[in-house]
């Protein structure tokens, strides 16, 4: 397959080394585009392609943005990241989008392979670029790197045999545990999110499953109760990771929410561990 053939992914950030993008030392790769709307979300400029408004253009004052037939060009080589850009755009978006095939992709990948033993694809929601991502991570197992997706779990992987293939493990939120409440955070239900968690759990294909907790706004106690209970029925073993909520990047509305305290947080994680998740994580 040559460079013209392949999928186009819509890349928003890469992150060459992070150690808190799943198992050890991995590049972490986010993807522009997202089927959620969280009240909470801590990146809401990723949700949404670029419609080439142009209202963004004139705010750069360092040329790194143009408009040439009618789209937004993005000099990275000018940009100096200072998101004046984001700031403006109100269609949740950025102009600093990156198109990239898989092939071009592994040349930075390929640069750093000694240092990493994997990457890991995140969001927005990965797993709507399904076609990039199964074609990149082909070439990333050729490698002999590992491969995680970073998701809302909302479309079903659990189906998807031929992207399972080449895919080592998951990483999935679990943002709410009742379907509606899950839809009131983020405009859906979450009963794929949960036959996802099932299984992918079976087929040993979890690496962990993450929940924020954000008190007054969220049924935190039904979530961990629920969701730890499910757990530990598919893997004790699995990592589940409850999250502390705070409040940098996110919209206003959840600005003046309550951070939790660490001994709330530790009385979610007891729960976790008394119905059966032993390798329940706080952070
Ligand atoms: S990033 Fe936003 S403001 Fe800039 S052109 Fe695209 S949609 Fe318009
Ligand atoms: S982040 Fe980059 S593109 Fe955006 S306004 Fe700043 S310099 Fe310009």
């Amino acid at each position: 397959m040559n460079d013209k053939q392949e999928t186009i992914g819509y890349v928003n950030k890469i992150i060459p080394f992070s150690n808190v993008d799943g198992e050890g030392n991995r590049m972490a790769i986010f993807l522009q585009g997202c089927n959620y709307n969280c009240l909470y979300c801590h990146n809401p400029e990723t949700i949404n392609r670029c419609v080439n408004c142009g209202e963004c253009v004139p705010v750069c004052e360092y040329e790194a943005l143009s408009m040439v037939d009618g789209k937004v060009q993005y000099d990275i080589d000018k940009c100096v990241n200072c998101d004046a850009c984001i700031a403006t755009c109100k269609k949740n978006s950025s102009p600093k989008i990156t198109k990239i095939t898989a092939s071009e992709l592994m040349k930075k990948i390929e640069k750093v392979k000694f240092f990493i033993s994997g990457i890991t694809v995140s969001g927005g929601e990965c797993t709507l670029q399904r076609d990039f991502l199964k074609e990149l991570f082909t070439k990333v197992k050729s490698l002999g790197l590992t491969t995680f997706i970073d998701t809302n779990g909302s479309t079903p992987i659990y189906m998807d045999k031929e992207l399972l293939e080449v895919t080592d493990k998951t990483m999935i939120d679990l943002k709410a545990f009742h379907p509606e409440e899950n839809k009131i955070l983020t405009g859906l239900t979450n009963e794929t999110v949960i036959k996802n968690i099932r299984e992918l759990g079976k087929l040993d294909k979890i690496y962990e499953i993450r929940t924020v907790v954000v008190p007054e706004v969220l049924n935190n106690n039904y979530t961990v109760d629920m969701g730890s209970k499910l757990l530990a029925e598919i893997n004790p073993n699995i990592q589940y990771k409850l999250i502390k909520y705070r409040p940098m990047g996110v919209r206003k509305e959840l600005l003046e929410t309550t951070v939790p305290t660490n001994d709330y947080m530790k009385e979610l994680e007891s729960i976790a561990r008394a119905n059966g998740c032993i390798n329940t994580i706080i952070v």
